[in-house]
């Protein structure tokens, strides 16, 4: 099973379809995790780190972060609401190849992007 599967068999299915409410849920939740990341790094690259974190727990709210972007992405919006599962995934996996190629694009002479 991919990854695209596994987030939506764990975390998506459970309200796969554009809700305002449980989407709007999910995108709070997106800046929550984010701010998990910026927290973490900032604690870790700090010469005190008072919050006593590592670069384990960088990667892991990235992680976090990763999953509730694509839980996002996930979502059967207005439009959608009869698209089978294959479909969504495809819509997912398309959109992150043609994103990936406009990174790739951007990346090419720059370092200070990313
Ligand atoms: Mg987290």
């Amino acid at each position: 099973m991919d990854i695209l599967q596994q987030i939506f068999e764990v975390v998506n299915k459970r309200q796969p379809l554009y809700q305002e409410r449980y989407t709007h849920r999910r995108v709070t939740k997106l800046s929550e995790e984010t701010g998990e990341v910026s927290e973490a790094f900032l604690s870790v690259t700090s010469e005190s780190n008072g919050k006593n974190k590592t670069f384990e727990d960088v990667r892991e709210e990235a992680v976090d972060s990763a999953i509730v972007a694509l839980d996002i992405a996930l979502t059967k919006f207005p439009g959608e609401e009869d698209w089978d599962d294959e479909q969504l995934y495809t819509a997912v996996e398309d959109m992150i190849a043609k994103k990936l190629k406009k990174w790739k694009k951007k990346l090419k002479d720059k370092t200070d992007i990313m």
